[in-house]
């Protein structure tokens, strides 16, 4: 992760290949050298050598990439276009700050409680009934697309976010085998409460205690989405001391992004001598939870599940951690699961962060080749570790009248184990 103006080695090496073309979802829709890998290190090398200006066409390139980083895969000569890109929104918000991140990012996502508070309305809308009406009404017809779209996202909102629900120790069935940090993310806890609270239930069921700190804040990869590092540190430097309060052996998180952004705080402290080894020791216990599960002697399911799944890989687990195994193992030890593996599965889905808000157009032409990739398959639940991916793909399946359920795998282990009061929704 680059904290600084990128420097001359990480761009002058591209050799103009194009290999990264063929693997760039936003060059795939629009065919532009602009919006390819190799056309956003071209921008990013002569906009740093002054000869573009770092106009606001040059930086909406940089917004434009999904950073699914599928270019840093598959470049031979190791330029990483999707790292350069993010860098260069942070060289954009050192040069002219914008007032609006700063509401949103010191005032709003800074801490937890605030986060918690902006959804007041929300958790209402569901609440009063408001939500039911709408779609008794079919009111939401009436919405422009992007705010229908929006809305169908949502999952059914928890009343109370599970951080406040939860207890700081949740005992493991039976001796303790493992000692595991939790690490629930803003998302989990706000929207996907069920999901996590089925991640809590299978750790316990296979011999782990896990403590769930309610001070972390949030990991980080809003902020740095939109350049603006000094939060990420800030968010970064919290997050290691609260678990540092607390011996565990593993830090688990069952957010794809929460889990890729807390591996990279060694590579954020690397050139600082207070907090160097405190964030790589803090990196060296973090783990996705189907990592974790997967590497572990796990109990067998005893449930039977009778579907059809595939499971969509997010960027931020298959390229960011190099997990994608994993996902696939555990669903292979559930009875009755018909495994259907999808075309490109690990192709973006266009979530990508805000860009299905801000590049919206450019979100649905991904995601329809995506869905059209799921269709192929048949399948009656679609699988994938990333709340961002599970509210787009449902979004999308929903569209399209496509009756899927879209999980996270471990919410099948669940299921499979017994869960907790019967079958959850995301
Ligand atoms: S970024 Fe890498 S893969 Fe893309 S054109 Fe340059 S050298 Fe080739
Ligand atoms: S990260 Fe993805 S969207 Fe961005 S340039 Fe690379 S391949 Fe294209």
């Amino acid at each position: 992760m680059e904290l600084e103006k990128p420097e001359e080695s990480t761009y002058l090496n591209c050799i103009r290949c194009g290999l990264c073309l063929a693997v760039c979802p936003t060059y795939r829709e629009y065919l532009k050298e602009t919006a390819s890998p190799r056309g956003r290190v071209a921008l990013t090398r002569k906009g740093l050598e002054g000869k573009l200006d770092l106009s606001p066409n040059l930086i909406e390139e940089m917004y434009g990439c999904f950073a699914c980083m599928a270019c840093n895969d598959i470049c031979p000569v190791g330029i990483q276009p999707a790292n350069l890109a993010l860098s260069m929104r942070y060289v954009q918000e050192q040069r002219q700050p914008k007032k609006w991140k700063e509401v949103i990012f010191k005032g709003l996502l800074s801490k937890a409680g605030r986060l918690e508070l902006a959804m007041l309305p929300l958790r209402l809308y569901e609440k009063l009934g408001i939500r039911r009406l709408v779609y008794f009404l079919r009111l939401n017809r009436l919405l422009p697309d992007r705010i229908r779209d929006l809305e169908a996202m949502l999952p059914r909102i928890p009343q109370r976010p599970l951080r406040r629900v939860l207890p700081e120790i949740t005992e493991a069935h039976g001796e303790t085998r493992y000692r595991i940090g939790f690490f629930l993310g803003c998302a989990q806890s706000l929207l996907f409460a069920e999901q996590s609270a089925a991640t809590l239930r299978v750790l316990a069921r296979n011999g782990c205690t896990v403590i769930t700190p309610k001070d972390i804040e949030c990991c980080g990869m809003p902020a740095r989405g939109y350049g603006r590092m000094d939060l990420v540190l800030s968010q970064a430097r919290q997050n290691i001391a609260v678990f540092e309060r607390f011996n565990v052996d593993v830090i688990v998180a069952d957010c794809a992004t929460c889990g890729s952004t807390l591996k990279e705080y060694d590579s954020l402290f690397a050139r600082d001598p207070e907090w160097a080894d405190r964030a790589a020791a803090f990196r060296s216990k973090v783990r996705d939870v189907s990592e974790f599960l997967a590497g572990i002697p796990l109990k067998k399911p005893t449930g039977r599940i009778e579907a059809r799944v595939t499971y969509h890989d997010p960027c931020h687990l298959r390229r960011a951690q190099k997990v994608w195994k994993e996902p696939r193992k555990l669903l292979s030890l559930i009875d009755g699961l018909e495994f259907v593996e999808m075309p490109e599965a690990d192709w973006c889905c266009g979530s990508a962060g805000s860009q299905l808000i801000t590049h919206y157009d450019t979100s649905r032409k991904v995601l329809d080749r995506k869905l059209d990739n799921i269709e192929e398959t048949e399948a009656d639940i679609i699988a994938s570790g990333c709340p961002g991916c599970r509210m787009q793909l449902k979004t999308g399946l929903q569209r399209r009248g496509t009756p899927a359920r879209v999980v996270h795998p471990v919410t099948l282990l669940d299921e499979a184990y017994g869960g907790g009061d019967g079958r959850q929704n995301d």
